[in-house]
């Protein structure tokens, strides 16, 4: 892996160790059953959650594991090298429903959000994507209508990674129509998960002090490429009523609260990029040594040992991106730009690297006897989640421009 020393302290490295042990314990024997089945994988979540993954950069007061944000991205790195449905019940939970709360809410909110989910007691989501608005969010139809001391949403959200499982969601709703996106406000919103009987089971998932609310209810499973075990479908708001105390930040401000939500989630999904193309590095270097044609070992061959080197290349910058995007926002300093560069290069690398994979296992690559073609499939998400690679060039070109005076 190289020398990371200038971004990495010892908390790290050791989160990086302990993370790794568990993965390949408990994770590597059965990620392939859980990809097969699509089911959720409650055991290990519960696992998870009794090692503290769920709350990794959060103050101890609410719960969580008093560490950083780059103790977080290695975490999830780790997670994603053997299996990227296990990592995005991380990255999605801490970077998309718990870090909202902890930057924007406050303090009588963390107590009653985030203290559940940094704490590892229920699962949370985040609620932009529509039907018709996924790139161009800031047209999302979902409403939030006044009456008395409470907001009345209506509208329907897609894609939401743990819609099912998830307990606490920040959804996103048009508050005041003609604003445009300085009309939209982001609300906490609750309900059951949809596996009470898992969850009872693992002791893990269900809280009973968080209000199911009435009119909030979710869709099917919806069916994926990859990502198979992690849990995404529709949430279906009819009418539903939230206390005025659940709005985060202000009214019609919440359209910011999501963009700078999204800047740390690129980080996120950039450290699920970088774990998935290492994992399946790791695999290849593993069968190359050991595979022979022509009476050599495959990684013998110059062509082979080329691809090898292009391979860790793009991984190696992969990684410095994403630590170096990662310290930047842990210290304040702007970082919207370096999380999409990030994003962009990192989830580029897993798709070549994990293609490269593939290609290098011959036929095997291609069996669901190796998990490199699972590890393919799984790549393919962090190109379009969380702003597609075309959305990421057109932020990284506007800060270009901003930053050479132009208009952006
Ligand atoms: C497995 C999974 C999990 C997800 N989890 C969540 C979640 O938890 N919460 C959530 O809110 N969302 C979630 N999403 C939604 C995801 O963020 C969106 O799918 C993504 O933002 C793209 O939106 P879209 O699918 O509507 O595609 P569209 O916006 O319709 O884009 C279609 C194509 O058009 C291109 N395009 C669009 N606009 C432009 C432009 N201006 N210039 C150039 N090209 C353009 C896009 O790059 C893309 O290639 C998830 C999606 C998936 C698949």
């Amino acid at each position: 892996m190289g020398d990371l020393s200038l971004f990495l302290e010892d908390h790290h490295e050791m989160m990086r160790d302990m993370v790794r042990d568990f993965a390949e314990a408990e994770i590597a024997p059965v990620a392939s059953e859980y990809d097969e089945s699509e089911d959720f994988p409650w055991d290990n979540g519960a696992k998870m959650a009794e090692l503290g993954l769920f709350g990794i950069p959060f103050d101890e007061r609410w719960g969580g594991a008093g560490m950083d944000l780059l103790a977080s991205v290695v975490a999830v790195e780790e997670l994603a090298r053997v299996d990227a449905s296990h990592s995005i019940m991380v990255g999605a939970h801490t970077s998309l429903a718990s870090t909202p709360i902890d930057r924007w809410g406050t303090d009588e909110q963390k107590r009653r959000f985030l203290t559940p989910l940094a704490s590892g007691q229920v699962l949370g989501g985040f609620g932009l994507t529509e039907p018709g608005s996924g790139s161009d969010s800031a047209s999302m139809r979902t409403t939030a209508e006044k009456k008395g001391d409470r907001w009345v949403l209506n509208g329907q959200k897609t894609w939401i990674t743990h819609g099912g499982v998830g307990e606490v969601f920040m959804v996103g709703a048009v508050t005041s129509p003609e604003k445009g996106n300085r009309g939209i406000t982001a609300f906490l919103m609750t309900k059951a998960t949809c596996d009470l009987e898992d969850a009872a089971r693992v002791g893990f998932g269900h809280s009973d002090e968080l209000e199911a609310m009435t009119g909030f209810t979710v869709g099917k499973k919806l069916r994926k490429l990859g990502w198979n075990a992690s849990d995404t479908r529709e949430l279906i708001f009819e009418d539903v009523e939230v206390p005025e105390e659940n709005v985060l930040g202000e009214i019609d401000r919440g359209f910011p609260i999501f963009l700078d939500t999204l800047d740390g989630g690129r980080i996120g999904i950039a450290a699920h990029a970088l774990g998935i193309a290492q994992g399946a590095f790791d695999q290849t270097i593993r069968y190359t040594g050991e595979r022979e044609q022509f009476d050599k070992k495959i990684h013998d061959f110059q062509g082979v040992r080329f691809m090898l080197a292009e391979a860790q290349t793009r991984i190696h910058a992969a990684r410095v991106m994403t630590y170096h995007a990662a310290r930047l926002r842990m210290e304040g300093k702007p970082h919207k730009q370096e999380a999409a560069m990030a994003k962009y290069f990192a989830s580029e690398a897993a798709m070549d690297v994990t293609t490269m994979a593939v290609q290098l296992h011959g036929g095997y690559g291609y069996s669901r006897e190796y998990p490199v073609e699972r590890m393919m499939r799984d790549a393919k998400i962090t190109e379009i989640g969380e702003g597609t690679t075309e959305i990421l060039k057109i932020v990284i070109a506007r800060e270009i421009l901003k930053a050479y005076g132009e208009t952006a």
